[in-house]
Order: structure tokens, then C-alpha cells, then sequence
């Protein structure tokens, strides 16, 4: 992006929220890439007052920002990287030049996340600027803002969040709260907050058996007729009756391979590979152990490999979802549901530092897709919505 198309630092007014978005949209900042997005929110945020901190690591961006010293600290939380627009000639116009058109703010990004993230930096603006009582030189705040940001939260996020939360803590920092702004409304804006996620864990299942000809399978071993009653087992296991916020933990096999090719031909081994998205009821632990345990039962000889993609994280009922909540009741006119559904985010490596920690956005219906999109007329309400919801959260904690 040249420095032309930015909007003039400084200019506030009723659009704000959305020409700082049409500026993040025309970075091309696909994973990792950030081109230029964090050191323009970074100008923003100095220009207001905050102390910003770069904590790149390798290819990837993180932008750390502060504004006070007092307790307690609320953290808004996003990311600048986009996934790939996908064939360009199936949208409607260039996905990193924004467009505004019947409403509606075109743009990959758009609502994952560059439309929230606009609303999460207009709003920590608005709060900086008028913090401090003029002539007085006194702070009027109740707490403390910072925004964390990364290029890699759409990759593997092993650069992004998950490594300036480990240099947080290594610096003793607190967060009290924490406020992703992932897009989480479904059919109404302000429908749904998410206040955890499931864990992910994935397994690679190798069954052995014997190759040998299928005219005489006393010659070999079958994995597969060995593997049969194990998966079925599997299938059928209830490993935990989830909670109040969550589903039940979820087995689903989604490869499996064995085979030469040839009709004649019992095959050696057998693949399976498989995914728990698991609820805090359970443990990567426990829900591998059991796997462990009906595999013997039924004597396979088996290797298998884990990978732990990420564990659950809740936040209950308490001050950050109240406040969050009343704020959307009086802002959006839509009272919230609480959700635990969907992949995974960057929550959960924040709630391992955050006390409390919640997602909440504008609607998702059009994320991932071509023609990415956010309602306009849902960026200022958003953008009051966290503002409102820090206030509120400051005075009750
Ligand atoms: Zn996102």
C-alpha cells in the first residue's frame, strides 16, 4: 500500500472505525506477511499515547501496545494476516482494494479480522485521547488498555501469539481480561459471544499386520478385520457428557488408508488417522489413555502418534462476559448467547495468561469465502461495544 492511500492520522470522526479498516484491507498481509498493517496501527496508537512494542519473531509480526500503568489491564487481541483470496477472478473486485457497496465493506479480511480490528483501535483511541484531563496532567482511567497483535494467526501460530504471551509472562505481565475480535455473530450482529473453545488433538493410528496372498490368509495377518472392532469401539465410546458451555467431546476418524491396489493382496498395515475436538471435562491425557486402553483391549499391534493442536479453554459467567454482554444488550439491542463452538483461535493461548478471556465480532457468515464482507453500519456499534465493555469491566473488577 502507498502512503497516499492512508487516511489522515489524527482525523476523527463518525467513519473513523471505517477508513482505518479500508486501509488494513489494502495491506496484502496474508500469513505471515503483515505489509506494513502493524506498523500502521503502531503509528496509530503511538500518535494516542500508547507504548508500542514490536516482538517479531522469524517471518512473523507481533505488535505489543500499552496505555497505563494500573491494574487492571484489558487486552484486545487480534490478528493482520488473512488467509489467500482464492481464484481472483471469482470476486467481484480486487480483494485488497475495499470496497464500499450497498452497505457493505468488501475486502478479504473484512470481518476476519481487519473491520473488528479497526473497531478495537478507533475504540482504544478514543479512550486514550480522552484520558487525561486537560492542563491537569491526571489520568481518569480505571485500568490499563493494551492491544496484542500478529501476522500468524491464520498459519501454524507458533510465532504469533503464543510467543509474545510466553514473553509476557516471562516479564511478569498480568492481564486481567482479554477481548479477541474474532468475528463470532452468526445471524445478527451481537448475537453470540464465544467464552472458550474446544481443544484439538489429533491422532495417526499404524496397525500392523502380515501381507500375504487373500487365497490364503492363514499365511498372514489382516489389519484391517483387526482394526475393524477397535474403531467400531472408538465410535461408540462416550468420552465425557461435555458441561454447561460445552457439547461432548467429539471422536471422528478422517483418514484411513490400507490397500495395494491389488484385489489379491492382504495388505500389511493399516492407517487411521483422527481427531478429538475435546471439552474441559476431558484431557489430551485421559482421552489418550483410553485410546490406549481399547486398543489393547482388542490386542492390536499398533503404533500411534499424537499431536496436541490446542487444549480447551472456558471463561464462566463472571465481570468480562457480564460486562461484555450488558454492553451489546445497550448498544447492538441484541442480547448474547454464549458459544463454545468452532475451530480453534488464538484464545487459547491468551486464557493461559489472561484471567479472563472472550471473543466477540461482527457476523462470520462470509469469512474464508470469496467477496469477504462487514456490514458498515456494525463497525462504530462494535466499536463502542469494546469501549463500553472495558469501562464497565474496569469498574466491577
Ligand atoms: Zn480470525
Amino acid at each position: 500500500m502507498s502512503d497516499t492511500e492512508r487516511p489522515p492520522e489524527g482525523g476523527h470522526h463518525g467513519s473513523d472505525t471505517l477508513q482505518l479498516a479500508k486501509a488494513l484491507i489494502s495491506c496484502r498481509s496474508i500469513t505471515p506477511a503483515d505489509d506494513g498493517a502493524l506498523e500502521l496501527v503502531a503509528a496509530r496508537l503511538s500518535a494516542a499515547g500508547f507504548r508500542c512494542e514490536r516482538l517479531d519473531r522469524g517471518s512473523v509480526g507481533n505488535l505489543w501496545a500499552r496505555y497505563g500503568t494500573s491494574a487492571p489491564l484489558v487486552c484486545l487481541a487480534g490478528h493482520v494476516d488473512v488467509v489467500p483470496p482464492g481464484p481472483i477472478e471469482e470476486w467481484s473486485s480486487d480483494p485488497f482494494t475495499p470496497r464500499e457497496h450497498g452497505g457493505v465493506l468488501y475486502g478479504r479480511g473484512a470481518s476476519d479480522m481487519k473491520g473488528p480490528l479497526a473497531a478495537m483501535i478507533s475504540a482504544a483511541e478514543r479512550m486514550a485521547r480522552t484520558d487525561v484531563v486537560s492542563g491537569s496532567g491526571r489520568t481518569t482511567m480505571r485500568g490499563s488498555i493494551a492491544i496484542l497483535l500478529t501476522s500468524d494467526e491464520e498459519g501454524d501460530a507458533v510465532d504469533g501469539t503464543a510467543a509474545v504471551v510466553s514473553i509476557l509472562r516471562e516479564r511478569g505481565e498480568a492481564i486481567e481480561a482479554c477481548i479477541v475480535g474474532e468475528p463470532t455473530s452468526t445471524t445478527r450482529f451481537g448475537d453470540t459471544i464465544k467464552n472458550g473453545r474446544r481443544g484439538s488433538l489429533n491422532g495417526r493410528l499404524r496397525v500392523r499386520g502380515q501381507q500375504c496372498h487373500i487365497a490364503y490368509p492363514e499365511r498372514g495377518r489382516n489389519p484391517i478385520h483387526d482394526a475393524a472392532p477397535a474403531l467400531s469401539a472408538l465410535v461408540a465410546a462416550v468420552w465425557d457428557r461435555g458441561n454447561e458451555y460445552f457439547q461432548p467431546t467429539s471422536f471422528q476418524i478422517s483418514n484411513v488408508h490400507a490397500g495395494t491396489g491389488a484385489s489379491n493382496v492382504i495388505p500389511g498395515t493399516l492407517d487411521v488417522w483422527f481427531n478429538f475436538r475435546f471439552s474441559p471435562e476431558s484431557t489430551a491425557r485421559t482421552l489418550q489413555t483410553r485410546v490406549r486402553e481399547i486398543l489393547d483391549q482388542h490386542r492390536l499391534q499398533c503404533e500411534l502418534e499424537w499431536t496436541l493442536i490446542g487444549e480447551p479453554f472456558l471463561t464462566r459467567r463472571g465481570p468480562l462476559v457480564d460486562a461484555l454482554t450488558a454492553s451489546i444488550e445497550s448498544i447492538a439491542g441484541v442480547r448474547p448467547e454464549l458459544s463454545t463452538s468452532g475451530g480453534t483461535s488464538d484464545g487459547r493461548f491468551l486464557a493461559t495468561l489472561a484471567g479472563e478471556v472472550v471473543e466477540f465480532g461482527p457476523l462470520n457468515d462470509s469469512i474464508h469465502k470469496i467477496d469477504e464482507h462487514v456490514r458498515i453500519a456494525d463497525l462504530e456499534p462494535l466499536s463502542a461495544i469494546y469501549e463500553q465493555t472495558i469501562r464497565t469491566y474496569w469498574n466491577r473488577a
